[in-house]
């Protein structure tokens, strides 16, 4: 399985360990979300050979921050959560078409299986 993601910034902390940081803009959320943070840690260590020890949001539109230690408890429930995803999605063999506005400027459509459907659906609901 390749991952893949983008974040926004990495700093070196003094004992050479690795600081991810992701920037947000809006208003902060009640409950901090950090599994996507915890996700880049994991796939950074993997591809930069170096261990990740903090991760933080930096706010823009006030400049506060939220930081979290990752520890090693962490690093195995996040990988434990990564590997049970990936043997989920490995299970899922049928992937049904989501109609919908979209299709009307859709590439495929005219080789799309749904496009009958799309047809009728477009004349109903006027889209
Ligand atoms: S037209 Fe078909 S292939 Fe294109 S987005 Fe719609 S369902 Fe998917």
């Amino acid at each position: 399985m390749t991952l893949f993601g983008r974040v926004d910034r990495i700093d070196a902390e003094p004992d050479g360990s690795l600081h991810l940081i992701d920037y947000k803009t809006g208003s902060h959320d009640d409950e901090v979300d950090a599994r996507q943070l915890r996700l880049y840690a994991i796939m950074a260590e993997a591809s930069l050979g170096k261990p990740v020890t903090r991760l933080s949001f930096w706010y823009l539109d006030d400049g506060k921050t939220w930081t979290t230690e990752f520890t090693d408890e962490w690093r195995s429930s996040s990988r434990a959560e990564l590997m049970a995803a990936i043997d989920e999605m490995e299970q899922v063999s049928d992937f049904p078409a989501t109609i919908g506005v979209h299709c009307g400027h859709c590439p495929y459509l005219h080789a799309c299986a749904e496009r009958e459907e799309i047809a009728r659906r477009r004349k109903a609901e006027g889209w």
